[in-house]
């Protein structure tokens, strides 16, 4: 789960991490107003989910809160990468000495979060790591011994050689590196951290993603989520307890159990082609998730046949049959619907089935191949 900056600052604020003053505006007037406050010059910054605001004119400098308002006119309502501004933050402009970057991200092959610094700050952390690898410095968080003063000295001086900047950066870092844990992040980040001309080491910017697999011991991130920055298809999803990620292909996927998800997934890539979606209605076979399963996928325009592959244990083979014959009286899909189900209650659910000429596959194999052809078919 994506946060904003706004959002992602005041929890490094509240961590001790120093970021400079401001606050989050929804209009060009309220943002005129927050720089009345802050006095003198403000930046003004667009709230989207993506990097790179800086280049594609979403971060402004204003010297008077007359030039605050024309900034923020001109940003609010701004497209970044597809996604729409429709909260700008208004903070204290800071002066720039030197711009650096500190994160830690999941390294998936080293299966640790990872701190990463670089002395070559500001632009994008992937450009440096391509064209100058020995500007970044990398350690491995061990998740069972805690983070040691040592380590954060050693990093911090990578980057910087004044003992008083080091002496903060080595603090921020600590810090940074805890909220990582305690927060349950995949991603915190800060870039640039700056040096100002008097030695005050300042995060300007701020990035936090959370681990969704930690929601239910966070119930207050409910708070921080931002519908604009959401799929509809995905709200839709989590109201209705479904595991779902929208993708590029033509097979919508209905599947019960996050394994068999991704091996339907693998299947569909193997026979030549691409998953809609990722979608595990779960455990439990109410009919209801399976009809707001086919709502969700139908939306989908570039859906050309669902898939649904079920192995029934817990889940009753004829309560999802049943969802099926329901999704198709309410929603009328035109789409092809293949069904292959197996397990518990699985002579009901054919006999279901069969009623509304949906006949059942042999096999895994043998449905995502049906698929497929009937995808191509209907293309
Ligand atoms: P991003 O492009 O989405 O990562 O947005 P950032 O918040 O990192 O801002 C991009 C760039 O704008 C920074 O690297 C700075 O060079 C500049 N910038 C942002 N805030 C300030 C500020 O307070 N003062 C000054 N002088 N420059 C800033
Ligand atoms: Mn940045």
């Amino acid at each position: 789960m994506k946060i904003h900056e706004y959002q992602s600052r005041e929890i490094f604020s509240s961590a001790g991490i120093p970021v400079p003053q401001g606050r989050v505006a929804t209009t060009a007037i309220e943002a005129r107003a927050i720089a009345t406050e802050i006095g003198g010059t403000v930046v003004i910054k667009a709230q989207v989910h993506v990097g790179g605001r800086g280049k594609a004119g979403g971060v402004k400098l204003a010297r008077t809160p007359a030039e605050a308002e024309q900034h923020a006119t001109k940003i609010l309502g701004m497209s970044i990468r597809g996604l729409t501004v429709r909260r700008i933050l208004v903070a204290e402009a800071v002066q720039i000495a030197s711009e650096a970057y500190v994160g830690v991200v999941v390294d998936r092959a080293l299966r640790r979060p990872v701190l990463i610094v670089s002395a070559a700050g500001g632009v994008e952390i992937e450009d440096v790591a391509k064209r100058s690898p020995e500007k970044i410095v990398k350690l491995p968080l061990d998740p069972l011994l805690s983070f040691q003063p040592f380590q954060a000295r050693r990093i911090a001086y990578a980057i910087y050689d004044t003992p008083e900047v080091i002496h903060q950066t080595s603090d921020l870092i600590a810090r940074l590196v805890n909220l990582f844990w305690e927060q349950d992040c995949t991603l915190v980040e800060i870039n640039p951290l700056v040096v100002t001309p008097d030695d005050r080491v300042i995060a300007v910017d701020a990035k936090i993603n959370f681990d969704d697999n930690a929601l239910w011991r966070h119930p207050d991130w409910e708070t921080l989520r931002d519908p604009d920055s959401e799929l509809d298809s995905e709200v839709d999803a989590r109201a209705n307890d479904l595991s779902f990620v929208k993708l590029e292909g033509t097979i919508g996927c209905v599947v019960n159990g996050a394994g068999l998800a991704m091996a339907t997934m693998d299947l569909v890539k193997r026979y030549g082609a691409e998953p809609a979606n990722f979608l595990d209605i779960g455990g439990s076979s109410n009919p209801r998730k399976v009809i707001a399963a086919m709502r969700i996928i139908l939306k989908d325009h570039s859906v050309r046949a669902i898939l649904f592959n079920i192995f029934g244990g817990i889940t009753r083979c004829d309560d999802v049959a049943r969802g099926i014959l329901q999704a198709i009286k309410e929603l009328k899909p035109t789409v092809p619907i293949v069904v292959r189900l197996t397990g518990t209650n699985e002579r009901e659910a054919r006999r279901i089935l069969e009623d509304i000429h949906l006949p059942v596959a042999a096999s895994m194999d043998a449905v995502v191949r049906q698929a497929i052809e009937l995808a191509v078919k209907a293309a």
